[in-house]
């Protein structure tokens, strides 16, 4: 009878511990999901075809014409060059024709080379990071397409640690369960042949 009175204390704590478990798997489970969802997005972000300029004007933003390719564009620091002697303390040509009119330049004076990624032309020396042991001394992708793979490359290394941190965490979770299943059944079955 004392025996018996244990053993149903025992179950007891066995029966608890296995909901404390199957409640902190759930949660992991969710935690998993939501881990995906955001490595996803993270794919989806850095996987889009490059250089397109996510920053879409908002309505609000007073425009202005560019006095060289005439195109009206937002009148910030981001789409014109400050200029303080101006009226609108910005320069009359967009950043986009002051940087073709700079390249063109830079152009004829620096030799050129195309990335082997975006494929755009640019001066060899001064927008592809250097490598002592190819052809021409430099990387074959330009600067801004080496700054953005290794970006991309360690924000996919941060989600894949994160996510096998969580994998990892499940399955120990897992295995506690399993293990409380298989000890609480066997009180069961101690229980039941006669405590
Ligand atoms: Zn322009
Ligand atoms: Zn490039």
């Amino acid at each position: 009878m004392k025996e018996g009175r244990m053993k149903t204390k025992a179950l007891n704590y066995v029966s608890e511990q296995v909901d404390r478990l199957g409640t902190e798997t759930a949660k992991i489970n969710e935690k998993l999901t939501r881990i995906d969802s955001q490595i996803e997005a993270l794919m989806k972000k850095v996987g889009g075809n490059g250089n397109g300029g996510n920053g879409k004007p908002k309505p609000e933003v007073q425009m202005k014409h560019c006095t060289h390719c005439g195109e009206l564009k937002p009148a910030t620091v981001e789409y014109f060059s400050a200029r303080s002697d101006s009226r609108d303390g910005l320069q009359s040509w967009c950043k986009e024709c002051v940087k073709k009119y700079k390249s063109h330049f830079e152009q004829q004076a620096a030799p050129m080379k195309r990335c082997a990624r975006c494929g755009e032309l640019k001066p060899a020396t001064s927008e592809f990071f250097s490598k002592g042991n190819c052809k021409d001394g430099l990387h074959s992708y330009c600067k801004a397409c080496a700054k953005k793979i290794s970006k991309e490359y360690n924000a996919k290394q941060r989600e894949k640690k994160q996510r096998a941190r969580l994998i990892a965490e499940r399955d120990d979770v897992a295995a506690k369960l399993k293990a409380m299943r298989a000890s609480l059944r066997a009180l069961d079955s101690e229980i039941a042949q006669g405590g």
